[in-house]
Parts: C-alpha cells; structure tokens; sequence
C-alpha cells in the first residue's frame, strides 16, 4: 500500500485550490433560515484555509469573511468546562456518546434518562455552559467569549446583530433550557444557560480563525502563534473524541467514514476538521443539508483528507 505523501505546504496550497475551483460550482444546499441573519448571508462566500502547529496558515477564497460561529463554540465551551469540573464530570453530567438524533432534538433527552449524551448538541452545550463556575450571567458570558478568543489567539466580538436575531428567535432551544432544568440535569439558571450559550453561538470568526482554533486542539492546545496552552493536553483527547461522535450530528458517522477526522460543523456554514498532531482545516460556505452540515465544507474536507491520507485510521 502507497503511504501518506508527505505534508508539503506548496502540495497543499495547490490541493486547496483545486478543491474550491472544483467545488465552487456545486449550488446544492441551503442557507439556514430558521436564524434570520444566517439567512442573509450570501451563499457564494466560499473560503478554505488550514493551519499548522508551527503557526503557519494556508488559504484561498473568502477567508477574511466574518460568520457566525454558531454551533463550533460547543467545542469551546467544552474545553472551558472539562478544564473546570474535569472529564469525569463532564461526562457524568452531559455524557459522551453520540444522540443519532438532530442538533436540536428533545428526543435525545427523552429517551436517554434525561442526561444529553453530548455536549457538541444543542441540550448537552446549554448543560456544559452550565457547569461552567461563574458569579454571574456576565461572568459565564465572558468565560465563553474568553476562551474563543484565546483558541483563535485573537479579540473575537460577538456581533449584536446575529445575537439579536438569535435571541427573538430561541423558542425552541428556551424549551430545551427547562427540560432539562426539570430533570436536573443544568446547574445554573435555565435562561442563563440558554442566553450565554446563545450569545456564545453569535460570535464573529474567519475561516482563517477557525483553522488556527483548530491547530490549537492539533497542537496538543498550545495556540501555535500566542503559545499558550489554552487547554491541558490530557484533555485534547476527550474533546476530539466528542467531535468524533456528535460533530456532524447525525451525519457524523458519514463524515468519519469518508473524512476520519474529529470535525464540528455550525449552521453558519463553518467546518472545522482537525488532524492531530499534523493541521487543521477550515471550510467556510454557508449552504447546508438536511443535517446542518456545510455541503462544499463536507466535500472539500473529504478531497483533502483523501489526497494528504489524513484520516486517523489510516496506518
Ligand atoms: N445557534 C444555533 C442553535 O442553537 C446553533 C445550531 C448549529 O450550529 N447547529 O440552533
């Protein structure tokens, strides 16, 4: 059997615009619009870039662009959690399996004693903003922009606008927020969690932000620029293991099929694939399925992963 090529950066900047000439074509996918910001945004934004534990980022297309973060904050508000209350904790109070059940299902705590199996779904991600040990609704709030902030190793801002159209809009996430107050499973004031969480989910990132995120939990979480360790390297781990199982939802167990990376996926169309120890590698197009997955972030991540032989399971 051919082993892996090696990881040039020339090889890679030419496989990243081969996937986004190839892949810019594909219209297939729609913008979420159940938010009504993400709505708006223009479907054509089209930006890949990957970055490396030496801090190096490759790019192309639109990846200077500010989008929403939506659901990828789960990620990092696990890694606020876990280093708060510790794995064990963790997955006592929110779980580590995978729902095969929609981001935003109330199913998922029907029908599993009402713990939300994950943190990267909508119930499991309000439960872990939760757990995080805060004075107040300010304080949690600003934990959560913090450490965005420290894994892009630059100020991330929330944008009001995206915050606005959110927060009139979370009926349905407000439901999931007492369900699971009603089973004991949030450790804070419900509409807190629910507020913060939502507040999280309304930051502004670039594809460029998103791959250096990335290449901290690639890093063993030492930002590669700011070399700080944002989070301990024996929970790195566990967070890539979550991303396994849940990342995609319930296209998770395709994606690990054909990508075999730990990923995260937002309804603002942002991708995250991370391969440790090696890079990181963002998508940003906002088309999505049925799942609420990026359509081109999915297929870009599929070619690159095939052609560098990223996939964890590969020998
Ligand atoms: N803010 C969105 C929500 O709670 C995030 C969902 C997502 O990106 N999958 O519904």
């Amino acid at each position: 059997m051919n082993s892996a090529p090696p990881l040039d950066k020339d090889h890679i900047t030419a496989l990243l615009e081969k996937a986004h000439s190839t892949y810019a074509t594909n219209t297939t996918g729609a913008n979420a619009d159940y938010i009504p910001y993400l709505a708006k945004v223009p479907s054509q934004l089209f930006g890949i870039a990957v970055a490396f534990p030496d801090g190096s980022v490759l790019e192309t297309g639109d990846t200077d662009y500010e989008f929403a973060i939506e659901s990828i904050s789960k990620v990092f508000n696990l890694a606020l959690a876990i280093e708060q209350v510790g794995p064990e904790q963790l997955r006592q109070k929110v779980g580590a399996d995978a729902t095969g059940l929609p981001f935003n299902s109330v199913m998922a705590l029907a029908l599993h004693d009402e713990k939300p199996l994950s943190p990267l779904v909508n119930a499991g991600a309000m439960s872990t903003v939760s757990l995080i040990k805060a004075k107040d609704a300010e304080d949690r709030w600003q934990q959560v922009l913090d450490i965005q902030s420290r894994f892009a190793g630059r100020s991330i801002s929330l944008s009001e606008e995206v915050n606005q159209s959110e927060q009139t809009t979370n009926f349905h996430n407000r439901g999931i927020a007492w369900i699971l107050y009603s089973a004991n499973s949030l450790y804070c004031d419900p509409m807190e969690a629910c507020d913060v969480y939502t507040r999280g989910c309304s930051t502004l990132v670039t594809a460029r932000d998103l791959a250096l995120m990335g290449a901290t939990l690639a890093n063993g979480g030492v930002h590669p620029l700011t070399k700080e360790q944002v989070v301990s390297p024996q929970n790195v781990p566990r967070i890539l293991s979550e991303m396994v199982m849940e990342g995609l939802y319930t296209a998770s167990g395709d994606w690990l099929y054909s990508v075999g990376l730990p990923g995260k996926s937002g309804v603002g169309g942002g991708i995250l694939a991370v391969a440790p120890g090696k890079l990181a590698i963002s998508v940003f197009s906002p088309p999505l399925d049925k799942a609420g997955n990026s359509v081109r972030g999915q297929l870009v991540a599929e070619y690159i992963c095939r052609e560098l032989g990223l996939s964890i399971f590969s020998p």
